[in-house]
Formats: structure tokens, C-alpha cells, sequence
């Protein structure tokens, strides 16, 4: 027997969906797939008509609305929006990262200022911008569910900024969920594998970091999108009631060698 959809009847928002090969729009797959209606988020005006297409693409109800994390005031112009849709959400997906590419070559030692608060802007302070906003439209508690790597945890060459952003990511993650836990809403990490993106391209030799992780994981592979995204289905889900403050990898393992 089919047992009930995971989602059935939920509403939830993707943060971050830039092209078919994002993240974020295999989350969004997986969550319509599993009943849920949807928002996707794209960051602007050059993504619009992407975002619209791959909408429409999807089971079920969901629509593409712009939603720039960078200020306040792009948040609360995109929320307007946002909320104006629906008003009440039940899980929401943060699918975001920025850092200049001069900051992802090189040594992390040369970091300048203003290319370190920039990721950081972007990469980090925007899931505590987005929770607190998204906490007043989940009245009956909720899920929030965002990306790490395991360069926040570790060096990996070449990630340089984004290990710093991670890092903090991962302990935003924690003091959000210590927060927003006495109001139901669990908040969670999915700490991925590498996989190729739009934002993975701005990676110095990422390649080297496939290659590592099909040489060294348990599982001997690479990660798929849609691994990446089931395991933030499940975050988002029922199932996961009991899990908060958590990071889940999805890496085939490859965290726990040290080979
Ligand atoms: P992606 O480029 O498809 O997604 C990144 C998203 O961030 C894009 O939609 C982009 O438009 C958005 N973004 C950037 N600046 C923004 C801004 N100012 N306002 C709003 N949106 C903005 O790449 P992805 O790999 O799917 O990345 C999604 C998340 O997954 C990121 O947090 C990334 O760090 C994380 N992640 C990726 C990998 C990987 O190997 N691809 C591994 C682990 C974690």
C-alpha cells in the first residue's frame, strides 16, 4: 500500500533557486513531489524567467517570486510578496550562498574585508534575516532547513570564505533552533557532498573535490541533488518532529574518513 505524502498539504518556501541544477530546485521538487505547495525564491530580475519556467514544471500549486537576501530592505519588499501568497508557511527551505570568486582561489589568508562580509552577508546572516521573518508566518511551529558544507567543519582548499560562512551557518543554526524551539519550529542543517552548480563553478578546481570525494567516501560516489533534497524533505517533514539543531550530511560518508 502508498502510505499518505510526506507533505500532503503543506506550504512551504525554497530560498535560492537560480537554475535546474540548483539545490534548492531539487528541494522544491521533492517537496512538490511529496504534496506540498510552493514558493521558490530567485534572487532577481536576470533569474525571473527561469524561475517562472521551472515553476511551472513542478506537481501541484507553486509559483517564482524575487527575493534578494542582501538587505533589510529587499527582505521586507520580497515578504510583502511573499506572505501576501501566503500568509502562514509550514517549512521553508534557506538554498543560499554568495562569495566573489577572487575569494574562492587562492590562499583564505588574503581575504579582503570587504569580500569576507560579503559572504558572510549573504551566505550566513540571511537565514537568521529570513527565520525571524518567516517565524511570524508559522503561528502552529514549522521547519527551516538550510545548506552547509563540510568546509565550515573542515579545510578544504581552495573553499577559503565559505568555511568561515559555514561555520557560522552551522552555529546560527544551533542558537535559531534554541530560539524558535519553545514556538515549534525546528531549524536544521543538510551539510551536502560536493555537487556541480552554478555556485559550485566559482570553486578553484572544484573538480578535484568530486574526484576526492568518489575516491574517499564510504559510498565511493558523488552526491546527487535529489539525495541532497530528500534528506531536507524528511527535515522538513513529520518524521523529523523530534530533530532540531541538528547538521545531516549527505556526503556518502565522506566526513567521517580521514584518509
Ligand atoms: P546555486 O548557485 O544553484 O544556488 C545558490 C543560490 O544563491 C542561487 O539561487 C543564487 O541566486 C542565490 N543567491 C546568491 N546571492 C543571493 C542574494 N543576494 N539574494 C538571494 N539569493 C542569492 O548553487 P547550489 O550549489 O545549489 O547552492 C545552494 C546552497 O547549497 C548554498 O548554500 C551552497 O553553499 C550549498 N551547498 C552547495 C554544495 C555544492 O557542492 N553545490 C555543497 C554543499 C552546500
Amino acid at each position: 500500500m502508498i502510505g499518505p505524502m510526506l507533505l500532503e498539504g503543506k506550504k512551504g518556501i525554497v530560498f535560492g533557486v537560480a537554475n535546474k541544477r540548483s539545490i534548492g530546485f531539487a528541494c522544491a521538487r521533492a517537496a512538490a513531489e511529496q504534496g506540498a505547495q510552493l514558493i521558490i525564491t530567485y534572487q532577481g530580475d536576470r533569474l525571473a524567467d527561469g524561475a517562472h519556467k521551472l515553476a511551472a514544471t513542478l506537481p501541484g500549486e507553486c509559483i517564482a517570486l524575487p527575493c534578494d537576501v542582501s538587505t533589510d530592505a529587499q527582505l521586507d519588499e520580497a515578504f510583502v510578496a511573499i506572505r501576501a501568497h501566503m500568509p502562514e508557511v509550514d517549512f521553508a527551505v534557506h538554498s543560499v550562498a554568495y562569495a566573489d570568486r577572487a575569494d574562492l582561489d587562492g590562499d583564505f589568508v588574503d581575504t579582503t574585508r570587504e569580500g569576507f562580509l560579503k559572504a558572510l552577508n549573504i551566505s550566513t546572516y540571511s537565514l537568521t534575516a529570513v527565520a525571524r521573518r518567516l517565524a511570524e508566518m508559522m503561528p502552529n511551529g514549522g521547519s527551516m532547513v538550510t545548506m552547509s558544507y563540510l568546509g565550515g567543519v573542515q579545510v578544504v582548499p581552495h573553499y577559503n570564505v565559505m568555511g568561515p560562512a559555514k561555520a557560522a551557518l552551522e552555529s546560527s543554526v544551533r542558537y535559531l533552533a534554541h530560539d524558535l524551539g519553545p514556538r515549534g519550529i525546528r531549524v536544521n542543517a543538510v551539510s551536502a557532498g560536493p555537487i556541480r552548480t552554478l555556485a559550485a563553478a566559482g570553486i578553484g578546481d572544484f573538480s578535484r573535490m568530486l574526484e576526492r570525494q568518489e575516491a574517499r567516501a564510504p559510498l565511493r560516489r558523488n552526491m546527487e541533488a535529489a539525495e541532497v533534497a530528500d534528506a531536507t524533505i524528511f527535515l522538513a517533514s513529520h518524521l523529523a518532529r523530534g530533530i532540531t539543531g541538528e547538521v545531516l550530511y549527505v556526503d556518502g560518508g565522506f566526513n567521517i574518513t580521514a584518509l
